[in-house]
């Protein structure tokens, strides 16, 4: 109840509302940089200070640098602490990354820059929702993406409050490729579920989601350490038509990033779901137990697709078969576009992988 009671006082008080006329996220485009580069039809800039007045960059070019001594914008000292900010009709690029909305650069405290795209929710949305989920899955699936994704980013905006910026470009958030990222079809799932948002007991959700479960989804204690009562495990059709079966082999080089020496691995505990929740690592006469979440950080989540493998061992070499890809916790993108496909909606969608859960319109 708190936390949408201050996304409504959010909603009227943030100054961008006003600017705006709609709701809009921080996002960090390039973070810990020297030089923010910029370019786009009709840019203007200003200094981040009371009464300052929009001026026209020269040829629509303009360029940021930290040296040692501050800022300077395109040679001149910048004489605000909090940095610069950008605006344009069209699409501006920032050091090769197309975006739309402002662009603010500011010191970030660590003698670099961090360049922030102010843009409306909704278009932040349009350019997300192509980079987390692939645009040919059916409109339900995308609509449940959709609402999952604006919850998510209001989560974060709250979280972040009095912050220069709420959210990173990378896959740590949700990944921003900016204008590049947008198309048609996800553009009408957006604005289809525009304003909509999912809740819990009149509380945002924290509405996270994965490629494919292999089955059955993870409960948030399990997956991400959030025991939350709508993260429970569920049943999920995703096998049907995902490709959820892997293998792979580690080298005892590779394996070695775990354990010095490392003779044996193997699972000595499971989660509810059946996967490994510890595991026991082996080098002669030294034992240690790490959780399967170090486990798959260590050896890489892209090479340990999910928790859900087991190990088999063969020379010095280990081979690990598993099902599904992601942390499992939440909406499973491939069993959404299943669901889709039977026909469910995108509420029945989200109702099925968030349980107890209601989408709501905030604006
Ligand atoms: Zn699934």
């Amino acid at each position: 109840m708190r936390r949408l009671l201050l996304t409504l006082v959010l909603l009227i008080l943030w100054p961008g509302a006003w600017a705006w006329g709609e709701e809009t996220v921080r996002i960090a485009i390039a973070e810990g940089v020297s030089r923010v580069a910029l370019s786009g039809k009709g840019l203007q800039v200003r200094l981040l200070a009371e009464g300052e007045r929009y001026a026209d960059a020269k040829g629509g070019k303009s360029e940021v640098v930290h040296q040692k001594d501050g800022m300077y914008l395109d040679g001149a000292r910048v004489t605000s602490p909090d940095g610069v900010r950008y605006r344009s009709e069209a699409i501006v690029q920032v050091s090769g990354k197309p975006v739309r909305g402002q662009i603010e650069v500011r010191p970030n405290g660590r003698g670099k820059l961090v360049a922030i795209n102010v843009v409306p929710l909704e278009a932040y949305l349009h350019a997300v929702l192509g980079s987390e989920m692939p645009a040919y899955f059916p409109p339900e699936a995308l609509k449940a993406q959709a609402v999952a994704a604006r919850t998510y980013a209001l989560q974060k905006k709250i979280a972040a409050w009095g912050k220069p910026y709420h959210l990173g470009s990378t896959v740590l958030h949700q990944v921003y490729g900016g204008t590049r990222a947008e198309d048609p079809r996800t553009k009408i799932a957006v604005d289809a579920t525009r304003g909509e948002v999912l809740t819990h007991q009149m509380d945002l959700v924290e509405a996270y989601f994965h490629s494919s479960c292999g089955g059955q989804t993870e409960s948030g204690s399990a997956a991400l350490g959030r025991p939350l009562s709508y993260l429970k495990p569920v049943k999920c059709p995703c096998p049907d038509i995902a490709p959820v079966n892997w293998e792979k082999t580690f080298s005892a080089k590779q394996m070695a990033k775990l354990m010095k020496g490392l003779k044996d691995a193997r699972i000595v505990e499971k989660t509810a779901t059946g996967r490994a929740n510890r595991i026991e690592l082996r080098s002669g006469k030294t034992k240690k137990t790490i959780s399967g979440v170090e486990f798959r950080q260590t050896l890489g989540y892209g090479e340990l697709r999910s928790l859900f493998f087991q190990i088999s061992k063969k020379g010095g070499a280990f081979t690990v078969k598993g099902k599904g890809f992601g942390h499992g916790a939440g909406m499973c993108q491939w069993g959404a576009r299943r669901l889709a496909e039977k026909g469910k909606s995108y509420r029945e969608i989200l109702s099925h992988y968030y349980t107890g859960t209601e989408v709501m319109r905030i604006y």
